[in-house]
């Protein structure tokens, strides 16, 4: 029996999991929720799931949600302090990361140190944080199993053979709505028309990232640290159809890929069995009806988000964080449409240039950072006349 925190709940993903948890009753127990601001949603959760201890991180719900569950014996907390609060009731042995943005890295931290099993989809933790979230798993002799379908890819990929040089890994992008728009066309795209993933049912923010690249830059910063690979050992290469969910070439030229439909319960529920392989969460994958495949170059040039963190993540140091939090900034105000769609690398650029790197001392010193871009980001968003 796992013990779970869930941290997202009420997101795409954390209801994924709570589908998984839902099916394996035997198996997964919930003992912690926690979300941002949904309280409706996590209350409907809390009855059906019975945790221990549910958070939200908003406080203007407070007596809402604890209205909710009066007569329940659940506990109830809010604020950010709150929601770290979930991953360390007593009974948690498995922490499921599913908050969006550098907000989940705290509550992330706070898993690593009470030495629980990591099932990471919060990928911005590792972009911000990579280094020192890596050695703190690795003293504290714990391990962290990524939920992002493509790492969760690699990792598969990379069973049995840890000993084994690693040449390559290949990660996979479907490209995104605008894959195959004309770059004089890509000022124009909507937020409607960007949040609609071809492949994908996501959270606002990554369905955004994933139409700029920027989701993919993302990854490969998260790879990078997952598995020691430097940035020259990582491709990326658009698969449209997202049916290969990435690859790992070894020394001897030998490809291992990783397959089957885009539904992130497999990932999921692999992280929260590994090492052990339970029963399928989805219809069984077939070839015949996947019909065909296609691999392209990602077109670097017209989406410039995929250099920036190629460029950051080289850079290292506090430049990951610097884009992280340019990037959320850049996002959100797209969706407010303050922005272009175009110049969300353009305000998360200037904002990097506006920082000299330096190293990496503590997560407070990153905290603190995190803060510091966000508030250059805003000036440089207002640096643009309103969009629309
Ligand atoms: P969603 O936006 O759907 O959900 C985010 C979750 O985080 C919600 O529960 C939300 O609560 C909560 N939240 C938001 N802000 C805060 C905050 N400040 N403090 C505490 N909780 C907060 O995101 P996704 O589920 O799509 O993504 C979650 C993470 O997983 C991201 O890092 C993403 O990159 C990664 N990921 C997602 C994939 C996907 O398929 N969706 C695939 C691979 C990785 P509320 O609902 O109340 O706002």
């Amino acid at each position: 029996m796992k013990n779970i925190a869930l941290l997202g709940s009420t997101g795409s993903i954390g209801k994924n999991t709570l589908e998984v948890v839902r099916n394996n009753p035997d198996k997964l127990r919930i003992i912690s929720l926690t979300a941002g601001k949904n309280w409706q949603l996590l209350a409907e959760q809390a009855r059906e799931f019975k945790p221990k201890f549910v958070a939200l991180a908003d406080t203007k719900y407070e007596n809402d949600l604890k209205q909710a569950l009066k007569d329940t014996n659940i506990k109830v907390g809010v604020g950010e302090e709150a929601v770290i609060e979930a991953v360390t009731i007593s009974g948690v042995d498995t922490v499921l990361a599913a908050i969006v943005g550098a907000a989940g890295l705290k509550p992330a931290w706070e898993a690593i140190n009470q030495k629980h099993l990591i099932c990471l989809a919060n990928k911005e933790t590792l972009v911000v944080a990579g280094e020192l979230v890596m050695n703190a798993v690795k003293k504290n002799g714990i391990k962290l199993v990524p939920v992002d379908s493509e790492h969760s890819a690699i990792f598969q990929c990379l069973q049995g053979a840890e000993k084994t040089p690693l040449h390559r890994i290949i990660i996979t992008a479907s490209g995104g709505p605008f894959r195959t728009m004309p770059k004089e066309d890509l000022g124009k795209v909507t937020v409607e028309q960007a949040l609609k993933h071809p492949n994908w049912n996501m959270g606002g923010k990554i369905t955004i990232d994933s139409a700029t690249l920027m989701n993919k830059g993302l990854e490969v910063i998260e790879a990078h640290w997952l598995f020691d690979a430097t940035y020259d050992q990582i491709d990326i290469v658009v698969h449209p159809q997202s049916l290969i969910h990435s690859l790992v070439e070894y020394s001897d030229g030998s490809v291992i890929a990783q397959l089957g439909w885009p539904d992130m319960k497999l990932p999921i529920q692999y992280a929260l069995t590994w090492p052990e392989r339970w029963n399928p969460p989805l219809p069984k994958f077939d070839l015949v009806k996947a019909a065909s495949m296609t691999f392209f170059e990602p077109r670097y040039d017209d989406f410039p988000c995929l250099k920036l963190a190629f460029k950051a993540g080289r850079a290292g140091g506090i430049m990951p964080c610097v884009m992280n939090a340019a990037n959320e900034i850049a996002v959100a105000s797209f969706m407010q449409k303050k922005i272009g769609f175009m110049q969300i690398p353009e305000v998360i650029s200037n904002t990097i240039d506006t920082f000299k790197n330096e190293s990496v001392k503590s997560i407070d010193q990153l905290i603190e950072l995190d803060a510091k871009s966000r508030q250059e980001a805003e000036e440089q968003v207002k640096k643009y006349n309103t969009f629309n």
